[in-house]
């Protein structure tokens, strides 16, 4: 089956079915700039072609099975189940200023074991397909239009560690950005990673405008390891070079991400230590605050108060960095931040 976002094969499928090109771009156009419904896209097309179109081309490899609204804020949390019955998440953001944004699944769990993550506890079960990231934006920005919204933000933050599904993430990144797609602006995504030096040095080669977050949440070898197991085979010394090189060819400051552990990344040795991994290396330092996830509990980790995270975000703020007190959207859905897959998915641990 044709993806649906392989302009070269769809414009094959045009010349065999003798559909004229500029049928073909009244398609892509319902599809990718209007975001409409399938129906709706097919009907731009000759009647007598329609069903090998729709039979030809893999229109939503994702099928949405949940959809949960949050009662406090403007968070959904989107459920869908692929082809093979794995189970995705996507959340949609809206936010107070009218923007609307939706973090994006890349993995159907993920490897990187973080200790504070409903994903991280189902383990990796596979990577998802450049087609399978791309519904889960086509089919949020569908959802959003019918409100009389504008999708025009993109957060790689759901399940999975996206560069460690680098390809397939590269190829949605590029079908993203392509005036004739998705036409994104390319600062309006982001790519968040817990670090994987050489993949962030080559995403930030080959994407100088998108932005890239690593997800640092601390600067001490001993509790990164803890945190971030899958960060063992990198040393901090050696993710401070890549970082150093993507702002070098990004030309802007890299996002970082700190989650705040009372006791475990707020204490004066982590300020210095995250002081000192920033030094020289432009940055916006994003603190974010904890939510609790089943299965943590064990480890004993739990949020920063929140004068505490102020005081820590005040102490960075005169060292003279840029830094971001962040309110996370989501958390009476489990839609927060680490907390994806704690209700649904093929191994989640409390699945109902
Ligand atoms: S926080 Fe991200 S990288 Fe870490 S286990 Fe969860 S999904 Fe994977």
């Amino acid at each position: 089956m044709i993806a649906v976002h392989d302009l070269p094969a769809l414009r094959a499928l045009a010349r065999r079915l003798k559909v004229p090109e500029v049928e073909l771009r009244r398609v892509e156009k319902r599809l990718f700039k209007h975001r409409m419904p399938v129906d709706e896209v097919l009907a731009a097309l000759p009647p007598a072609t329609r069903t090998v179109w729709r039979n030809e081309v893999d229109w939503a490899p994702l099928e949405l099975v949940s959809r949960q609204d949050s009662a406090v804020d403007g968070a959904s949390k989107l459920a869908f189940q692929a082809r093979d019955g794995a189970v995705i998440e996507s959340v949609l953001l809206r936010f107070h200023t009218g923007r609307s944004s939706v973090c994006v699944s890349t993995q159907v769990g993920c490897a990187a074991d973080c200790a504070f993550c409903a994903t991280g506890r189902l383990g990796l079960k596979r990577n998802l397909t450049t087609a399978e990231i791309l519904d889960q934006v086509l089919q949020a920005a569908r959802l959003f239009h019918a409100e009389g919204r504008t999708l025009r933000n993109l957060v790689f933050m759901g399940m999975g560690e996206p560069l460690h599904n680098e390809v397939a993430v590269r190829d949605a990144v590029e079908a993203l950005r392509d005036p004739e797609r998705f036409n994104f602006t390319e600062r309006h995504i982001v790519v968040s990673t817990v670090g994987v030096p050489a993949a962030m040095v080559r995403f930030a080669e080959r994407f100088p405008g998108v932005n890239l977050a690593l997800s640092l949440h601390s600067a001490r070898d001993e509790v990164r390891r803890r945190l971030v197991p899958t960060t063992k085979r990198h040393s901090l010394t050696e993710l401070r070079a890549a970082a150093a090189a993507v702002t070098a060819r990004q030309r802007r400051p890299l996002m970082i991400e700190y989650l705040l552990f009372d006791g475990v990344t707020d204490t004066a040795a982590d300020l210095a230590a995250l002081q000192a991994f920033v030094a020289g290396i432009p940055v916006h330092l994003n603190l974010i605050p904890f939510n609790p996830v089943a299965g943590t509990e064990p480890l004993g980790l739990r949020g920063t108060p929140p004068e505490r995270r102020e005081a820590f975000g005040a102490a960075l703020k005169r060292a003279g960095l840029k830094v971001t007190l962040r309110r996370s959207l989501g958390a009476d859905i489990d839609g927060a931040c680490g907390q994806l897959a704690r209700r649904v998915g093929p191994a989640a641990p409390d699945n109902d």
